[in-house]
């Protein structure tokens, strides 16, 4: 007679092994049958294994990087056969020590392949069993997609079982498994070339997150092609050729092995399933909320009932159904699932990302915290990187969290936990964190999140007087905080940014909540010491959050205006878009040396003169986008940039259109016995007309207070300096109105904000005018549409030797004031700041038609208080 069971699990994979022995610690009779090796493949060929031969690329990648420890290991070299060895003997242990478990928890082991053969029956291999339940956890297989040529890749068991690491290898999938394996042979030394359909490689984690990884395998030479079609694999020469098209064009990778890895499905091959009643969608086992399928008594867990296809998972519902079956009332709870992902750095997140809670309209407040401000990470070697959790704004209660860096999945943990139990984020930064340790990490975010961040800076419009405030706060380890008195200079009318209340900022400022809860302000530029001096700008720790304040400013100045050259060919931007790329010590170090109550008057177009100013880039990119969040409502496009608060008097049409008007600035403050100082900023094109040498004329006649500022560089749109002007050296010119003038090397910041500053203070003392000229060069073309003939190569590759950006980092490196790993985390955060920038453009409504005209003509702004004429 057939032996008969309480219950039977079909698989002996994380899932089904897990349910077998719960089962039998509830008292039921239990058998498992498997028909390959106990552990399935989490243990055989998943999980376990992976993260073996991750840990040697791991520890090959430290041991590389291990000088700065004091490790001496000449001769470095790679065991490829060990590490598999190892991996096997790991992989060995486990299965034998789940073996062990299962026999001594009572379980029986039945070897072969299961059918279920009728109500309560299970067919193995020909030998008949009953039982009363049946749980389903045959897992998932690898799934393949038929391309011309795929016989010729190798899927993720047969990569496990290489003979050698592959010179170049070719992933094909941008999933979880193939990214795995890009780290781990990129650590190793191969060429990695990832080729993912999707816009983004790794789509279940937060963009931000994955701009981090993509960075680090670019750093070691991997390659990643999203939208990237693959439409065959061929031989070539000894090599493999893998043929995909990308946005239109087709491209080729040559490469030794080929992964294709491109997904798991459902598996339940020679199960005969729905001959026994069980319902399939498609590949997948349909189970109600307790996890029982469409049969009596039958069960299902795991892969191959779809969902979330991880290991923890699988367990966690091995548990709930055999719980269910012993009439406890277990119905699965995913909201805390945590994802691992083995890349370097690791990867983790859990609960709600903040792309699905803008895509559910979910508000949520932010908090960081970089890896860079964590003495364990630093101690570590290991500061990549940083954790972001997600709150509740009302209740404070952690929605989600999302950790790249140093052993994140480790990390993970506890924002599980607290997830799962639904803890606010001020239960968990009152729980008190050992010292030094990663966790740590969390428990900053967690305050960084109410504004209440220890180790990194909090912006003071933001902290909570108590409770919870309603805007989120940036952060960021490095960057300046700010004192009280910049706080308040922040204070701003325009649309989007600031708190003085006048009724269309408070309106704007809701729409912006409305509209956009989920985004983090822009960070505002760092703040000036009181006065300008050598001693103030020597590279020195005492002005370390200054300078680093400088570079991080120029950095978001850069990335801003090559996001918004490829927002123009997007056609999000309408008319012109003019690139000032490469001026940034020139501008940055220009307008730092103003104080707060002086005046700007600029060219029209000048975005980074704006952000440089501490005009909110949202609201200039959303001016750019024509929205009405822009500085003027999304009426003035490029053309006309204003914030009277920052006293930035914008840019208007045509070029030195603007000198005038800043003669008039100069008269308006002498005439009101202000100290203020007009600066006045314009290219070399604007030098040659008129309006430029009446300005001149009439600021000296009149001694009026402006420092004329000419950003040179080079090129008045295509024709060069020395083909357009008879004065090659423009500072020159103001000899002719008997001006002090200067010429400053505008690649060179800090030369740019010490003799601007010293320039700006004498007009503020005696209310002379002069000149300052400032050498740069801009690195692209004069607008976007410009195709740039007319500047050699060489003279490009010449000037770009000169960036002064890197120039500037070399500066603070040489001075021991910032390092690759910290540059490299500015670039990350200003990269992730300007999609917020751009999102929140994209996401500004219009001016309404029936408003096209509001804002246009003066008698619009009459009710604004900062533009009401004051008796003087
Ligand atoms: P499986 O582990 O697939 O086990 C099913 C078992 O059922 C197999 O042993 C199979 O032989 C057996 N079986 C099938 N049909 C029958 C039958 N008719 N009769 C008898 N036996 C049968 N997940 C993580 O959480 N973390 C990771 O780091 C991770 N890394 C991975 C790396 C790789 C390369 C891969 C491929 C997967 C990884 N996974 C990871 C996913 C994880 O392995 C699976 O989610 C997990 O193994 C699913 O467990 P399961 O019990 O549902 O199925």
């Amino acid at each position: 007679m057939a032996e008969s069971f309480d219950v039977i699990v079909i698989g002996g994979g994380p899932g089904g092994y897990v349910a077998a022995l719960r089962a039998a610690q509830l008292g039921a009779r239990t058998a498992i049958v498997e028909k390959d090796r106990i552990g399935g493949t989490c243990l055989v060929r998943g999980c376990i294994p992976t993260k073996g031969l991750l840990q040697s690329s791991e520890l090959f990648s430290l041991a590389k990087g291990g000088r700065p420890f004091g490790l001496v290991a000449d001769n470095l070299g790679f065991d490829w056969p060990a590490a598999q060895k190892r991996k096997t003997a790991v992989v060995d242990q486990l299965v034998k020590g789940v073996e062990g478990l299962l026999k001594a928890g009572g379980v029986t082991s039945l070897r072969g392949s299961a059918r279920l053969a009728g109500k309560g029956a299970v067919d193995i291999d020909g030998d008949q069993v009953q039982a009363k339940d049946i749980v389903i956890a045959t897992g998932s297989a690898i799934a393949r997609v038929p391309l011309l040529g795929a016989e010729l890749t190798i899927d993720s068991d047969k990569i496990l079982e290489l003979p050698e690491v592959p010179r170049r290898l070719a992933v094909i999938g941008g999933g979880v498994v193939g990214m795995e394996f890009a780290a781990m042979f990129a650590a190793l030394g191969s060429e990695v070339t990832v080729l993912e359909m999707l816009p983004q490689v790794l789509a279940m984690v937060d963009a931000d997150l994955v701009a981090v990884y993509t960075k680090h395998l670019s750093g070691l030479g991997g390659k990643i092609h999203t939208n990237s079609k693959v439409s065959a694999i061929a031989k070539s020469g000894g090599a493999l050729r893998v043929t995909f098209s990308e946005g239109g064009q087709e491209g080729v990778v040559d490469a030794d092995q080929v992964l294709m890895a491109v997904g798991r499905v459902p598996y339940t091959h020679g199960l005969e399933a729905e001959k026994a009643g069980v319902k399939l969608d498609r590949y997948r086992i349909v189970v109600d909320e307790k996890l029982h399928t469409d049969a009596d008594g039958v069960w299902a867990i795991g892969d191959v009932i779809g969902g979330i296809m991880l290991a923890h998972v699988a367990s966690y519902e091995g548990v709930c159904a055999v719980e269910n079956i012993a009439g406890h009332k277990r119905i699965p709870d995913y909201h805390a699932a945590p994802n691992c992902i083995y890349t370097d750095p690791e990867i983790a997140h859990v609960g709600l990302g903040e792309k699905e809670a803008k895509e559910k309209g979910i508000a949520v407040r932010v908090g960081r915290f970089p890896f860079l401000a964590s003495g364990r990470a630093l101690t570590l070697g290991q500061t990549e990187g940083y954790v972001k959790v997600l709150a509740d704004p009302d209740s404070g209660k952690l929605l989600g969290a999302h950790i790249i860096g140093p052993r994140a999945t480790d990390l993970i943990a506890e924002a599980t936990l607290a997830i799962q139990n639904g803890l606010t984020m001020e239960q968990l930064d009152l729980t008190i964190h050992a010292h030094p340790t990663l966790p740590e990490s969390l428990m900053e975010a967690a305050l960084a999140a109410q504004g209440r961040a220890i180790h990194i800076g909090n912006r003071k419009s933001q902290v909570p007087s108590g409770g919870f405030a309603a805007t989120s706060p940036a952060s960021g380890a490095e960057r300046a905080s700010t004192s009280p008195e910049s706080a308040d200079e922040r204070a701003s009318p325009s649309p989007v940014r600031g708190e003085v209340k006048t009724q269309t900022a408070e309106k704007s400022q809701n729409r912006e909540k409305e509209m956009a809860a989920t985004l983090k302000p822009s960070s505002p530029p760092p703040t000036a010491p009181s006065a300008i001096t050598p001693k103030s700008l020597e590279l020195k720790k005492e002005n370390r959050d200054f300078l680093l304040g400088l570079h991080r400013e120029m950095q978001l100045i850069r990335r801003f205006e090559e996001r918004a050259q490829e927002q123009y060919t997007k056609a999000k931007i309408g008319g012109y878009c003019h690139l000032n790329i490469g001026e940034e010590a020139t501008v940055v170090g220009g307008i730092t040396a103003l104080k707060p109550n002086d005046w700007i008057f600029t060219s029209y177009r000048e975005h980074g003169h704006a952000i440089a100013r501490g005009v909110d880039p949202k609201a200039v990119m959303a001016e750019l986008f024509g929205k009405e969040t822009g500085t003027s409502h999304g009426r003035g496009g490029s053309m006309h940039l204003v914030d009277y608060a920052k006293r930035f008097m914008g840019g208007y049409g045509i070029v030195g259109g603007h000198l005038p008007l800043a003669v008039g600035g100069g008269w308006a403050v002498k005439y009101r016995k202000q100290k203020d100082v007009i600066f006045c900023m314009f290219g070399d094109g604007a030098t040659n007309i008129g309006a430029f040498h009446e300005s001149l004329n009439m600021a000296k006649v009149f001694k009026l207070p402006v420092v004329w500022f000419c950003v040179n560089n080079r090129y008045g749109m295509g024709t060069p300096v020395e083909k357009a002007s008879a004065v090659a050296d423009i500072y020159k010119k103001a000899c002719a109105y008997d001006m002090e003038s200067i010429q400053v090397d505008g690649m060179n910041l800090r030369e740019v904000l010490l003799k601007t500053s010293e320039i700006v203070e004498k007009t503020r003392g005696d209310s002379e005018p002069r000149f300052v000229e400032a050498l740069c060069y801009r690195f692209r073309g004069h607008s976007v549409v410009d195709p740039d003939k007319y500047r050699s190569e060489d003279d490009k590759v010449k000037w770009r030797k000169a960036d002064p950006i890197v120039a500037f980092e070399h500066e603070l490196e040489k001075s021991g004031l910032g390092d690759e790993e910290y540059f490299k985390n500015v670039r990350v955060e200003v990269d992730n700041e300007v999609k917020d920038v751009i999102q929140f453009a994209d996401e500004s409504p219009d001016p309404k038609t029936e408003d096209l005209y509001k804002y246009v003509y003066a008698g619009q702004w009459d009710n604004n208080p900062m533009l009401r004429a004051e008796r003087v």
